[in-house]
This record gives C-alpha cells, sequence and structure tokens, in this order.
C-alpha cells in the first residue's frame, strides 16, 4: 500500500506571500486534493531577524483569500526547537553529528589556504573523528556527511539529477548557541510531518542532496522531489518587485478573481492539452506534477488580465457579489441589496477587466454626480436638448414598467417625435445622471439607478446647467 499524500507549503515569513510563493502552494495543494491527500502549512520563522507577524499574516490571508485551505497547521519552527534540540542530540548519541570546536580564525586560515590552492573553500571534516573538547569554545553541531559516493535525486520535474558527496561538505546544523540551522529543521520538519511529496521551487534543488543525506541519516526514505521553474519577469529576470504587482493580496486589491490568478498560475509550467480556462474543480482534476516542464516561465501581465475577464464573464452572479461589495466599501460605499449588485455585474463585466474598474464604474449608481465632466457638456448640453428636459421628466414620471426595454422605447420615442438623433438625447441624460458620457447603455443604466434617483439627477442637471 502506498502511503496517503502530504504536500506541505513551507514560506519564509520574511516579505510578502509572492505569487511564485502562490503558484508553489497551488501545486502542492492541487496535488493533495487530487491524491485524497493532506496538504500541510508549515511556517519557516527561524530567521528572527527577518521574519515578521506581518509577513505571517499576509501568507495566511493570501492563501485563505486564494481558497487554498490547509488541512494541517501552521506549524512553526520557532515553536519546535526542543523537538530540534532533541533530534540533534539523538544525533550526536549515535554519531551522524559531532561537535566542532573551530575558532572563526581557524576557518579563515582553513579558507585561505584552500583558495590560495586554487581550490573550492569547504570545511574540511577536522573535528569528524575527535571526541575532546575545548575549555571555553562553545561548540557548533556538524552533521556527518558521507564522505564519498553519490546522492541521486530522482526529481519528477527536472529528472534524475546526481550530486557528489565529496562536493558535500559537514553542513552545520546547530550554531554554537545552539539554535538550530534552516536545512536542518526542514528536514526535521518533513519527517516529523510524514511529508510525502516536496513539491518547491528550483532554487532549492541544491538543498536537495544534504537534506537527503540527513534524512538517510534519521532512517526515513526520502520523500518525492518536485523542484519548480521559477517565474520570470517578460525581461528574462527572477520575476521581482521590479516588474510590478507580485504581492498576492495586491491582485485582490487590484480586482482579480483568486480562481483566475490560479488559472494563470498553474499554467505557469504546466499544461493539460491545449486547454487555457481552468476552473478549480478542473485544475484539480487534471493537474500531475509529473506534467510540469522544468523551463523557467515568463510572466505576462496581458494574459493574466484576459483570464480575469474570462473569469469574470463565466463565474455565477452569486459569486461576484462579495469581491465588488469588497471593492465597493473601498470605495467608500456599502451596499447590502444583493440583487442590485448582481444586476451591475450583468451591466458591467463585459465592459471592465477586473472589479476594482467595476467597482469604480458602479459608483455612480450609489454616489450622484458632484460635478459634470466640462468638455461633455460644452458639447452636449445644448438648448435644443434642454427644452425637452421638462417632456422627458414627464414621460419618465408616468412610464410603466420601469425597465430598460420600456425606457429604450421611451427615449427612441421622445428623439423621433423631437426630430433628434437618439446620441443627442441619450448623451446629455449620461452626464446628468453619470458626472460623465461613459456607462452602459443608457436604458440598462436608468433602470437599475430607478425612477426616483433618475428624475431627481436629471433635475438637479437641469439647474446647474441652465443659464
Ligand atoms: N522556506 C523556504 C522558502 O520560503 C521553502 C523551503 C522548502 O520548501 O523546503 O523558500
Amino acid at each position: 500500500m502506498t502511503a496517503a499524500v502530504r504536500t506541505r507549503f513551507a514560506p519564509s515569513p520574511t516579505g510578502f506571500l509572492h505569487i511564485g510563493g502562490l503558484r508553489t502552494a497551488l501545486f502542492c495543494w492541487l496535488y493533495a486534493r487530487r491524491h485524497g491527500g493532506r496538504f500541510i502549512l508549515r511556517i519557516e520563522d527561524t530567521d528572527l531577524e527577518r521574519s515578521t507577524d506581518e509577513a505571517i499574516q499576509q501568507i495566511l490571508d493570501g492563501l485563505e483569500w486564494a481558497g487554498l485551505a490547509h488541512d494541517e497547521g501552521p506549524f512553526y519552527q520557532t515553536r519546535r526547537f526542543g523537538r530540534y534540540r532533541e533530534v540533534i542530540e539523538a544525533m550526536l548519541q549515535e554519531g551522524s553529528a559531532y561537535r566542532c570546536y573551530c575558532t572563526k580564525e581557524e576557518l579563515d586560515q582553513l579558507r585561505a589556504a584552500q583558495l590560495a590552492r586554487g581550490e573550492k573553500p569547504r570545511y574540511d571534516g577536522r573535528w569528524r573523528e575527535r571526541t575532546d573538547s575545548r575549555p571555553g569554545v562553545q561548540p557548533v553541531i556538524r552533521f556527518k556527511n558521507p564522505l564519498d559516493g553519490e546522492v541521486v535525486v530522482e526529481d519528477v520535474v527536472h529528472g534524475r539529477v546526481v550530486f557528489q558527496n565529496r562536493e558535500l561538505d559537514d553542513l552545520i546544523i546547530a550554531r554554537s548557541d545552539g539554535s538550530p540551522t534552516y536545512n536542518f529543521c526542514v528536514v526535521v520538519d518533513d519527517m516529523d510531518m510524514d511529508i510525502t511529496h516536496v513539491i518547491r521551487g528550483d532554487d532549492h534543488l541544491n538543498n536537495t542532496p544534504r537534506q537527503q543525506n540527513m534524512l538517510e541519516a534519521l532512517g526515513r526514505r526520502p520523500p518525492v522531489y518536485a523542484h519548480l521553474p521559477m517565474i520570470l519577469g517578460a525581461d528574462g529576470a527572477k520575476l521581482s518587485k521590479r516588474h510590478g504587482a507580485v504581492s498576492v493580496l495586491q491582485y485582490r486589491d487590484e480586482g482579480y478573481l483568486p480562481e483566475a490568478l490560479l488559472n494563470y498560475l498553474v499554467r505557469l509550467g504546466w499544461s493539460h492539452g491545449d486547454q487555457e480556462i481552468f476552473s478549480l474543480d478542473e485544475m484539480r482534476r487534471a493537474f500531475d506534477i509529473a506534467d510540469v516542464n522544468k523551463s523557467a516561465a515568463a510572466f505576462n501581465a496581458d494574459k493574466l488580465s484576459w483570464l480575469n475577464q474570462q473569469h469574470m464573464m463565466r463565474a455565477p452572479l452569486a459569486r461576484m457579489i462579495w469581491p465588488l461589495r469588497w471593492q465597493l466599501e473601498r470605495a467608500g460605499v456599502e451596499v447590502e441589496d444583493e440583487v442590485r449588485l448582481e444586476q451591475i455585474v450583468l451591466a458591467l463585466r463585459e465592459r471592465v477587466k477586473n472589479l476594482k474598474d467595476m467597482a469604480a464604474q458602479a459608483l455612480f449608481f450609489f454616489r450622484a454626480p458632484l460635478a459634470y465632466d466640462e468638455k461633455a457638456q460644452r458639447k452636449h448640453v445644448t438648448p435644443d436638448v434642454l427644452a425637452l428636459w421638462g417632456a422627458l421628466a414627464g414621460e419618465l414620471a408616468a412610464l410603466q414598467p420601469w425597465t430598460a426595454p420600456a425606457l429604450h422605447e421611451l427615449l427612441n420615442g421622445l428623439a423621433a417625435a423631437n426630430g433628434l438623433a437618439l446620441g443627442k438625447l441619450v448623451q446629455p441624460i449620461r452626464l446628468a445622471v453619470c458626472g460623465a458620457v461613459v456607462s452602459p447603455p443608457i436604458d440598462a443604466t436608468l433602470a437599475l439607478l430607478g425612477r426616483e434617483e433618475t428624475l431627481s439627477r436629471l433635475a438637479r442637471a437641469k439647474a446647474a446647467w441652465s443659464p
């Protein structure tokens, strides 16, 4: 019987959760979900100087927003120091680790001598077999790496990657103050958490032979490794702040749907035939890390934007409500009425690229304009049309029912009866209700705005425009 799949996402909370991290989390999550396994969240916060509570919160918020719920955790490495000490003690006892009392000066000399001989600087193992100590010196603890032979990493993405043990020196697993080091904590955690599949960025591939050796020394079979290609900016450099938005929460703020961002990320380095658009369910059913390819993928903001539109068009209306409401709230408008929000989504979703723009374009439904676009006013507000304002208001007041088709008919009829092109009538109405001449079709706009509000805005505009 094969063990149930257990994957983990193990971010270091030293900066915001970026989209490369989210893609790693997504692949771990998808793989666990696909195989009925467990997805574990582990916060690698041992770097006390660089880890912050704010970064931890961002990770939790980002994953929650994206809908990548973990089944276990979050586990914090800083709460596991007792356990790391226990494993170090056991390794010292059984001889897979040893105390090294070298001073900094000694190590500097060693390094200088190796460089002078044209060798790669590395610790030479001089305390490997010693059992004495140096009074007054706090030792570091080193892992006794095998001296020769190969470490073969069977990576699902990169294939077979072979490292030579003689290239790996004896890694420090605890510093002289007793604190455990990064690669060691990862190993103990992966062991204790029974991780079966380590899926992470390929910037960690070089850590893998050491981790694999330590796991073996601890009597564990290494997990399956899958190292994902980096995400690059359009210029071919590793994606960074320079390339614009890379923080996951910034995409939320900019009005992206999480499923669109995940769809975008899943396609970076993975494909399934020529399908571009995936719902979360489809991803879950189709995803396999064996299909991830190993070349780095370039980030393409236009494609993400396109996918966001595709997902906005396909989303059930009810699903669009909370992100739109959230965007409106950020713009200072609280909306309770869900039916109204759904109607706004329907009126606007073909016209905008994201929910932030949708909220911006929906604001006028909730706030009467404070001013009117002056250029549009000069162009569209003519005496002819102002002369019709009274008749327009009268017909609108009497219109039954107040619906888009009825409004459409009314406006067409009024324009025709007065020999006006429809646009000549519609643009000033639009200006009166929105303050500008961009809005969804005027019939849908007025239908949504409601009779009372329409009439009051028309009256207010007339007063403002009358000489
Ligand atoms: N903490 C590491 C990082 O944020 C990940 C380590 C791992 O996945 O093994 O890059």
